[in-house]
């Protein structure tokens, strides 16, 4: 489908001149659906301008509330804090902690601390923690796939730290060494790998492990599968792809990873139009463009903007989304509270409430 309207076709005189000085001219951007916010995503920015609203500057967040470089700025604008230590809360400040989830220590010690939290934990890594802690008490070795250092995946680990093991690749998993009393093994992951990388280390766990778990439904989540089936599509037809997205997301990367398997070489991450690299771009006709479950569709359209083809727009459609995560029910609860009825947050977008945040700052 080729779609004519604006958004998708403005550009800037600015942004032409770039490329046409670097002699590039595109003709077609080939735009995959599903592409940005996730329903994690949408619930936890939701959330955060809530707490704003709500509390009024500063609210402390615990780690980025999401893994974005331009929805983290907004918000420190307006007046949210974001901390890597959770004692670098002032004693009764409300506190947010981000849509990686956490450490139950961490839970504990923001709890502790007398302020209103709001845990804005994704379900499907609230899912993760809830495999980690039935194995562990089962007795079974949990044999977790993450990428160390990763906020989700040091929330994870620490939910049952004496029986996982953080695994990165085949060869690690290789090198495991497991206890021989154990009950079983399971295998876990962080929600948005690329599947490649999952799949390489389930073939190899299964060859390993006579005993091995897996949860009914696989760890990684709607939202990373099916931005990576729409960047394979797009690898089939574009000459070059762009994934929108900061550098330390997960399932940014995994789409750039996704996108170079399926046989598209020039696949790149980029957090906004001032980061292409126009000799990137020499002589593509088509490029491909998606973006990471944490990026503003506002950034997709500068990026169409710069990009300015001459024949429009395709949307590629792979699946249509239709999930839905309602806000933390202690928010819930407190916005009942305020307001003597349920807020119809489904109306709510995180796009609009993000506007929202140009008027608190
Ligand atoms: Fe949840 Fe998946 Fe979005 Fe992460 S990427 S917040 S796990 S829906």
């Amino acid at each position: 489908m080729v779609e004519p309207d604006p958004p998708f076709n403005r550009s800037t005189s600015r942004q032409r001149s770039t490329l046409r000085e670097a002699g590039i001219q595109i003709e077609r951007v080939l735009v995959s659906k599903p592409r940005g916010f996730c329903a994690g995503v949408e619930m936890a920015i939701k959330a955060l301008v809530w707490m704003l609203r709500i509390f009024g500057p500063p609210v402390y967040c615990y780690h980025q509330i999401v893994h974005n470089r331009s929805v983290v700025e907004a918000f420190e604008k307006a007046g949210v804090v974001f901390i890597e230590d959770i004692s670098d809360v002032p004693g009764g400040a409300p506190v947010m902690l981000s849509a990686h989830g956490s450490a139950p220590q961490v839970v504990k010690e923001a709890e502790r601390r007398g302020g209103f939290v709001v845990d804005a934990v994704c379900p499907l890594v609230t899912k993760v923690h809830h495999e980690a802690r039935t194995r562990a008490k089962r007795n079974y070795e949990i044999v977790y796939i993450g990428h160390k250092g990763h906020d989700e995946a040091v929330g994870t680990m620490a939910v049952a730290p004496e029986s996982m093991h953080l695994v990165e690749s085949r060869q690690e998993l290789e090198n495991l060494e497991l206890r021989s009393d154990r009950a079983g093994v399971a295998l876990l992951a962080q929600t948005t790998l690329s599947h490649f990388e999952w799949e390489g280390i389930l073939e190899e766990a299964k060859a390993r492990f006579g005993d091995l778990w897996l949860p009914g439904r696989e760890d990684l989540c709607y939202a990373t599968t099916n931005r990576q089936k729409a960047v394979m599509e797009l690898a089939k037809r574009a000459d070059a792809i762009l994934v929108v997205g900061s550098a330390n997301s997960s399932n940014t990367n995994a789409l750039v990873s996704v996108g170079k398997k399926a046989g598209c070489e020039r696949t790149a991450r980029i957090d906004g139009p001032d980061d292409i690299d126009p000799a990137m771009l020499e002589s593509a006709k088509t490029v491909g463009l998606t973006a990471g479950a944490s990026c503003p569709e506002s950034l997709v359209e500068e990026v169409i903007a710069y990009l300015a083809p001459s024949a429009g727009v395709e949307v590629l459609s792979v699946i249509d989304e239709d999930e839905y995560f309602p806000l933390p029910p202690k928010l819930r609860e407190l916005l009942a509270e305020r307001f003597g009825s349920v807020v119809d947050d489904r109306k709510v977008t995180a796009a609009d409430a993000l506007a929202e945040l140009e008027d608190l700052s």
